[in-house]
Formats: C-alpha cells, sequence, structure tokens
C-alpha cells in the first residue's frame, strides 16, 4: 500500500532528514519550504496537519528537499528574501539580505529624514536593492542611484524596484564602486560591500562559501579593501553635512572608522542585534 504524505507526516520526515544532514535550523526550513510550494503561510500547515499532498506538490517538495541537502539557500529555493518587511526578489546572483543589515537602513532612513524630505543617496553594491529599495519605500519623496559591479545583480534590483513601486526614484548603474556617479552630489553613501578576508572565506557555513556569489564578499586581504576606496573617494560626492554609512565585518569598525578619520569630520559606530559592532557612519 503506498503511504499517505500529509502535511504533518512529510515535515516530520523532513526535519529529521535535513537535521541528519546537518542543515542548521532544519524544522524551519522545511516548513517555509513547504508553505511556499503550498501557496500558504506557514501557519496554515499547522491548521491542516492532516491533509494530504497532492502528487505534484509532493513532487515539487522532494525538488526543494533535494537543493536544500546540497546547502542552496532557503531564499534561492524559493526565489525570495523579507527584509524590512518588504518582499525581494533574489537570485545566485544576489547576497540573499541579511537581517544585521537592517541596523544600517533605520540608521540611514532616521538620518536622511533629518535632512529634509528630498533627500539623495547612492547605494554602492547594491545586490537585490535591499537597502536602496527599502528607504525608498520608508521615504517616498527620496532618490536614488545604485552601483553594483554585477549586471546580472542589477536586472534583479531593477524588477524588485518596479515590484516595490519605486522605479521611477532610482537610477541604476552598472561600474566599479563611485565611478558611474562622478558628478554628482548626495545627501548620504551607503555600503554593504564585500568584506570577508580572503583568508575567512573558507571557513564560512557551506551555504554562502558555495552558493552566494563570491564577488559579494571577498573583501581582500584584510577584508578592508572596499572601505579604503571609499573612505578615499566618497567625500568628493557628498554634500556638506552628508554622511558614508557602511556595514561592516567583526572587529572591522575601529580600523574602518580610522580609515575614515582623515578625510571626515566626525564617525559614529552602531551595534546589531547581537552587539556587535556592524555600522559605520563617517560625516562629512
Ligand atoms: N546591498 C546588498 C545587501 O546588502 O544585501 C548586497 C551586498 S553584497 C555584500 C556586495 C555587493 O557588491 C554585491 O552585489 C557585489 O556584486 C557588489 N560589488 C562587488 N564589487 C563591486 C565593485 N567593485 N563595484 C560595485 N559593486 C561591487
Ligand atoms: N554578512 C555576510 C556574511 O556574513 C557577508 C556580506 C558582506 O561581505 N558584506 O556572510
Amino acid at each position: 500500500m503506498q503511504e499517505l504524505w500529509t502535511i504533518g507526516r512529510i515535515l516530520k520526515w523532513t526535519e529529521q532528514f535535513f537535521k541528519e544532514k546537518g542543515i542548521e535550523s532544519p524544522r524551519l526550513d522545511a516548513e517555509v519550504l513547504l508553505s511556499h510550494i503550498l501557496g500558504r503561510e506557514r501557519i496554515y500547515l499547522y491548521v491542516h496537519f492532516d491533509e494530504p499532498l497532492e502528487p505534484a506538490e509532493l513532487a515539487r517538495y522532494r525538488d526543494a528537499i533535494k537543493q536544500r541537502v546540497q546547502r542552496v539557500p532557503v531564499a534561492y529555493i524559493i526565489g525570495e528574501k523579507e527584509f524590512m518587511g518588504l518582499t525581494f526578489k533574489v537570485t545566485a546572483d544576489t547576497l540573499v539580505p541579511r537581517p544585521d543589515t537592517e541596523i544600517l537602513v533605520q540608521a540611514a532612513v532616521e538620518r536622511l529624514r533629518a535632512r529634509g524630505e528630498t533627500p539623495r543617496f547612492a547605494d554602492i553594491g547594491t545586490g537585490s536593492g535591499a537597502i536602496c529599495l527599502s528607504i525608498l519605500h520608508f521615504l517616498p519623496k527620496a532618490q536614488a542611484d545604485t552601483v553594483d559591479i554585477s549586471p546580472a545583480a542589477r536586472a534583479i534590483a531593477e524588477e524588485n524596484a518596479a515590484a516595490l513601486e519605486v522605479a521611477d526614484r532610482v537610477t541604476f548603474h552598472t561600474g566599479d564602486l563611485l565611478a558611474p556617479l562622478a558628478g554628482q552630489c548626495y545627501d548620504a553613501i551607503l555600503s554593504n560591500p564585500p568584506y570577508i578576508p580572503d583568508g575567512d572565506i573558507a571557513a564560512l557555513a557551506p551555504e554562502v562559501r558555495l552558493k552566494e556569489p563570491r564577488t559579494a564578499l571577498a573583501g581582500g586581504k584584510d577584508g578592508l579593501d572596499f572601505y579604503r576606496r571609499l573612505t578615499a573617494d566618497a567625500p568628493a560626492l557628498l554634500k556638506d553635512g552628508g554622511f558614508l554609512a557602511v556595514e561592516v565585518g567583526i572587529h572591522q569598525a575601529a580600523p574602518v572608522a580610522a580609515l575614515a578619520v582623515p578625510a571626515f569630520s566626525r564617525t559614529e559606530i552602531l551595534k546589531d542585534y547581537a552587539g556587535i559592532e556592524r555600522v559605520v557612519i563617517a560625516w562629512k
């Protein structure tokens, strides 16, 4: 007799399978993948444990499970990630937006708001557009330029801008850091650049090391290559009283603030939810 795969039973099986394969959050991943395939909220699963899956749903779930044990991040399997309460399309060409990056967004929103109704900012290394587009969502009169070296990431960010209905307030550029923005003037320049030191890449989780774009991660020997260039070049593109705000990796805040000292008047360091220094702000 064929076994009947109900929601409750397959979740239990998948949780166990993921656990055996060393997946970090086995139950949550099993639920997120299944609710995505069923086109339902996660809560639906809990009140329909006895509902059997259709053969087509089961086939799609099996495929998702296979990808997950090959360490494909959940966000790439379902094709989206929530950030700042908004949904961003993501693919293997874009870094998966991290919750820690919300610290940078919140800090930038507060400080941009204080600079008037219609602030202009740039987001360097925009990836999926998470930073830039969420700020445009929360500041309905702000205008932005974004730069990414990856044309494939830019295409995803453009799709996200359209979906979030902010496309009319953002201009996308493909190129190297600040180069495409020569001659512009901003209230703020924001960036979550690649910052993993070369020697630390081998120790990253397989999901990050094997599946996320290397150009989104590798920050040179000490991880600070992009900060050297941004702190040197950003002041020329900032209005008086404007600021550069960057996300940094662990133990990088003090050295990055030190890089900013010669060209900026004042720096701030903000911590993330885990108490790690995560954002450096340098005021022109
Ligand atoms: N801003 C997104 C976020 O926070 O989720 C993505 C950040 S990801 C850590 C860094 C991004 O910088 C990647 O999208 C990568 O393609 C881009 N990048 C790498 N080198 C670059 C360069 N020289 N100029 C512009 N962008 C670059
Ligand atoms: N926060 C990412 C990680 O820990 C790295 C992103 C970056 O280099 N900016 O994997």
